[in-house]
């Protein structure tokens, strides 16, 4: 069974760092701030009172740099506001020393931060790694003018759901939020930690009500499914979980609850 340890650094914006076994992932906050209920989907009033009686939600993105087996692999960017740069520094890591970056998916408070305030590439000498389905989805199908002009920056590697993206991680379909969108199952040394992008926003009410989507998911019925069918998994195997929008430090590990989760 994974052992967790959470440690908090708190600076002015806090960063924090975890640990699962040998696997070490540090938690840089982009963004920290709240935003109104109704972007929930599928919850009823009665139930977004319940959890949010001021009809206001906890809100913040992340992104994490995760060191395991000899590699240092940042997931994720954040928004284009240099803050993951600025996080990355305050615990002493270069930009150039970072090699590869795996991004879960191409929204902008994903991928926004591999672009520098001069528009170059925040990471020279990274490639980036995200799946064919999102790739093909944002530069081919819609032809996202910020997504082709942060890509070209990056040697980019694409790869199907299931591979194996690099030694140790393998990605896997968690496909609704957007149509390739990807967690990342992490192993070193017998032990795991998934990095589950955006399967879920609103842990508070998502977890005990899985059925809860958001706005942002472009197919709600399969951002459902994605949801359940990667905590289910994560309950089982009692796998820590990283999340882009799940409150400071962002990692939980969970266990099953009736038709949903309780974090443990
Ligand atoms: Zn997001």
């Amino acid at each position: 069974m994974a052992r967790i340890f959470v440690a908090i650094i708190v600076t002015v914006f806090m960063a924090s760092t975890v640990f699962a076994g040998g696997i070490e992932a540090l938690t840089l906050v982009d963004v920290q701030g709240e935003t109104d209920t109704n972007l929930l989907v599928n919850a009823p009033d009665s139930l977004k009172e319940e959890y949010y009686p001021s009809g206001r939600m906890p809100s913040q993105i992340l992104a994490f740099l995760v060191r395991f087996g000899g590699n240092e692999v940042l997931f994720d960017a954040g928004l284009r506001d240099e803050a993951v740069l600025t996080r990355l520094a305050e615990q002493g890591v270069s930009p150039e020393s970072i090699k590869a970056v795996l991004i879960t998916h191409l929204h902008p408070d994903h991928f926004g931060g591999l672009v520098n305030y001069e528009g170059r590439a925040s990471f020279p000498n990274a490639e980036v790694f995200l799946s064919k389905p999102e790739y093909d989805y944002w530069v081919n199908k819609v032809k996202n003018a910020s997504v082709i002009s942060a890509l070209r920056l990056y040697k980019v590697r694409q790869f199907a759901f299931g591979d194996e993206v690099i030694p140790g991680v393998r990605a896997i379909d968690t496909s609704g939020h957007t149509p390739g969108h990807v967690s990342y199952l992490i192993e070193s040394d017998g032990e795991k930690f998934i990095v589950a992008g955006d399967i879920m926003h609103f842990p508070e009410i998502q977890l005990p009500h899985p059925e809860v989507s958001v706005k942002y998911d472009a197919d709600p019925v399969k951002a459902e499914q994605s949801r359940k069918f990667l905590l289910d998994y994560a309950a089982w195997k009692n796998i820590p979980v990283a999340g882009m929008h799940i409150p400071p430090p962002g990692v939980i590990s969970v266990t099953k609850s009736g038709e949903g989760y309780v974090r443990h």
